[in-house]
């Protein structure tokens, strides 16, 4: 058979459509277009323009369309427009071919109409979809549908809902493709009834066995929070896929029953149903809800088995955002290390993981290795809001200042997640000033930043202005939250404002209906602990409605060391020792109970209990920076090349200190050694070594700031004042909890805290 025969045979079969434009092709080199014989026919121009469309060359489709209405006598037909409306990326593209729609008269016809109702909704042009409803002179089904959908999935949920109330007013009769289309809508606009609703209309109009109504139905069950409902429904199935089981696990996930979603996940794969990486990122947000690094693990063996981490990077992302949440940043690195393919969403999650587990110097390198090796990564707000806390940490005020700068010339620093940030990166590295400054400068009508200032102030020991700035928040309208309280309270702790703290505690409930949970009950322990009301502390727990935890235990057992209570103390420690029998923080606490009081027998007991448990104290470190740099300090080390000089001003400090009548305090001491050594063990606590280094280092009547990762301890405490003293030099020291101003032998805190 001649090519031509050909050609018009398969012209004449109107499947053949891909052996057309594969002769065509042939052809276009034999003859020219123009000669092809067949051009004459709509049929050609309409097989032209949806093979191109079909093969994604949309700019060649809508070529066509546009010789078709312009260099030949034809006119396009019912199925020309759809073909290229097919192929418009751009609303221009839209509005030309809907110009061509009206003229000829086709709006009349629904397979034209709606196909553009999806071209406009697909390019965002919600306006001039409306237009085109409004103008067709009948509707069917499919564009009642086109219009409910097409709003659902820019986001318009109300839009939707409108629509379909439209449609039921006309008497419309909605069918399983509008119902599917509207339930994910349900929840974003918070209408439960509307599931039930749309349920009902489900069974009356007898789909309720369709695979995809019921896993929508499961779905916006699940999102609203009715995971039961749910169950039911998908309990009901007859027959599911990954998709119900995926929508179910995640409502299970997201709703707080992480271990009911494990228990699921087991099912599913018992049914021979495999996961996919959808299923496997509602498990590792499961895993880091139970808490358990034995079934994080356990997610990230199914998402290696199921080589899911080389092509789809989000997985890999939620593995690591699982890791850093189970505190476990070694396997966190290494997920990483292991991925193929990176995002910033991956480096953010590291970061931000590093961060929030307290090992801000690692937050920091991960951070200058992105800048270094992805420079084509762009950074935005996940970045910033991911490594400015480890700069808070560290309290590198200069490096957090060159971030500042990047903000303000990228845009972001009206963002409120940066603008808090920034806030609380300010007041940690001891500027409270400029820390208020921006807080006035930015967006403040959400609770968030307030907190952020709040617990500034807390930490600089300010409680009264804390309270100052809540009452000017109340007169603002802006609404309180938990954190808010939490905030305020531990200002109040700071402070010694127990009366204070006392009336917010109350007021928190009664005029703001925020049921007080664990934490606020530990500050409030905590405020009254420090103040000596031991009893009314010890009251306040026993009469907690809530179990109380360490935290709370913990707040009453710092009470006692303050007030030199060892008989309640000792009790404390019991319950605690049963709570949290690893933390050493606690034996510490006692053991300095004991040695106040000259107990040594007490303190030798804690001390092989310590021994025989095998626990060990959290490596305290301290950092300073000076010039570009923040010099790490860890307790004993001799690692900084100046070691030998900080030593030596150590030495000389402790001799002028023993004159004025310092005796070391072996209080803090743990270990089994003698007594040269325990001195030797105080005097290399980190943040004397940053102190030291700062002293050496910074012109004589500067201030020296140095950041401490835990406590201050006891006798650290009364060195700094003594070097104060000394020195004539203010010295500031954040701790893990509050800041410590230092000048002529007087902490700021009142030796409280
Ligand atoms: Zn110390
Ligand atoms: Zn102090």
């Amino acid at each position: 058979m001649g090519l031509n025969a050909l050609l018009q045979n398969s012209f004449r079969c109107i499947y053949n459509h891909s052996i057309i434009v594969f002769i065509i092709n042939r052809y276009k080199s034999l003859l020219s277009f123009n000669q092809i014989p067949e051009r004459e026919t709509l049929f050609f121009w309409n097989c032209l323009i949806s093979q191109h469309a079909r093969h994604g060359q949309n700019l060649e489709a809508l070529n066509y369309f546009y010789r078709l209405v312009t260099e030949t006598h034809l006119r396009p037909d019912a199925f020309t427009f759809p073909a290229a409306l097919k192929s418009c990326k751009l609303p221009t593209h839209v509005r030309k071919i809907h110009n061509w729609v009206l003229k000829l008269g086709y709006l009349s016809n629904f397979h034209v109409s709606t196909s553009l109702l999806h071209a406009y909704f697909k390019l965002g042009s919600m306006g001039d979809a409306c237009k085109v409803f409004d103008g067709m002179p009948v509707r069917d089904l499919a564009s009642w549908n086109a219009m409910v959908a097409g709003f659902a999935q820019n986001s318009c949920a109300s839009e939707a809902l409108s629509v379909f109330e439209e449609m039921q007013r006309r008497g419309v009769v909605a069918d399983a493709v509008t119902v599917t289309s509207l339930l994910p809508v349900c929840a974003p606009l918070g209408i439960f009834s509307l599931v039930l609703a749309l349920h009902a209309a489900v069974i009356k109009y007898g789909f309720d066995g369709d695979l995809l109504t019921s896993n929508s139905l499961i779905d916006a069950y699940a999102k609203a929070g009715f995971v039961s409902d749910a169950r039911e429904m998908f309990d009901r199935m007859p027959e599911r896929d990954l998709v119900s089981w995926n929508c179910l696990l995640s409502g299970y996930e997201q709703s707080g029953y992480p271990l009911i979603a494990f228990e699921l996940f087991f099912q599913m794969k018992g049914s021979g149903v495999q996961p996919d990486g959808i299923t496997l990122v509602s498990m590792a947000s499961a895993a880091s809800q139970i808490g358990k690094a034995r079934i994080g693990r356990l997610v990230h063996g199914f998402s290696l088995r199921r080589g899911l981490d080389s092509d789809r990077i989000f997985v890999g992302n939620a593995v690591i955002y699982m890791y850093a949440k189970l505190n476990d940043m070694v396997n966190a690195r290494s997920v990483f290390e292991q991925m193929p393919r990176r995002d910033l969403i991956s480096w953010n999650t590291l970061i931000a993981g590093y961060a929030q587990n307290g090992s801000a110097g690692w937050a920091i390198s991960a951070f200058q290795e992105l800048q270094e090796h992805e420079e084509m990564m762009v950074m935005g707000q996940g970045t910033i809001v991911a490594v400015l806390p480890a700069y808070a940490q560290v309290g590198s005020l200069r490096q957090g200042r060159r971030i500042h700068g990047l903000t303000v010339r990228s845009g972001l620093q009206s963002d409120i997640f940066v603008s808090t940030c920034l806030v609380d990166l300010y007041a940690k590295c001891g500027r409270l000033k400029e820390a208020q400054l921006l807080f006035w400068e930015e967006p403040r009508m959400s609770v968030i930043p307030w907190n952020s200032i709040l617990a500034g102030y807390g930490i600089h020991g300010q409680g009264a202005k804390a309270i100052g700035l809540f009452e000017r928040m109340e007169e603002l309208g802006v609404e309180p939250d938990k954190v808010t309280f939490v905030s305020l309270l531990s200002a109040c702790s700071h402070a010694g404002l127990v009366e204070e703290g006392q009336r917010l505690f109350q007021f928190m409930e009664t005029k703001y209906g925020i049921v007080p949970t664990v934490k606020h009950y530990a500050c409030l322990v905590d405020l009254l602990g420090r103040a000596g009301n031991l009893d009314a502390a010890h009251a306040c727990i026993q009469g907690m409605p809530v179990k109380p935890d360490a935290s709370v235990w913990g707040a009453l057992l710092g009470g006692c060391r303050i007030h030199g209570d060892v008989n309640l103390g000792e009790r404390v420690f019991k319950i605690l020792s049963q709570i949290e029998p690893e933390n050493i923080g606690y034996y510490v606490l006692l053991s300095n109970m004991y040695a106040k009081v000259g107990n040594w027998r007490g303190v030798d007991e804690i001390r092989s209990l310590v021994k025989s448990r095998g626990l060990k104290k959290t490596p305290g470190w301290a950092s300073m920076e000076l010039g570009s740099e923040v010099h790490i300090f860890f307790t004993g080390s001799f690692s900084h090349p100046l070691s030998i000089e900080i030593y030596e001003e150590l030495n000389s400090l402790h001799g002028k200190m023993k004159a004025l009548g310092y005796v070391p305090d072996f209080g803090f001491v743990l270990q089994d050694v003698e007594e040269d050594e325990k001195e030797h063990i105080l005097f290399s606590h980190s943040e004397r070594l940053a102190i030291a280094f700062g002293l050496i280092n910074l012109p004589p009547g500067t201030s020296v700031s140095v950041f401490k990762n835990l406590r201050v301890c006891g006798d650290c405490h009364t060195v700094t004042r003594f070097i104060s003293l000394i020195t004539r030099r203010e010295i500031i020291v954040r701790d893990a909890v509050r800041f410590h101003r230092f000048k002529d032998g007087v902490c700021s805190c009142g030796d409280y805290w």
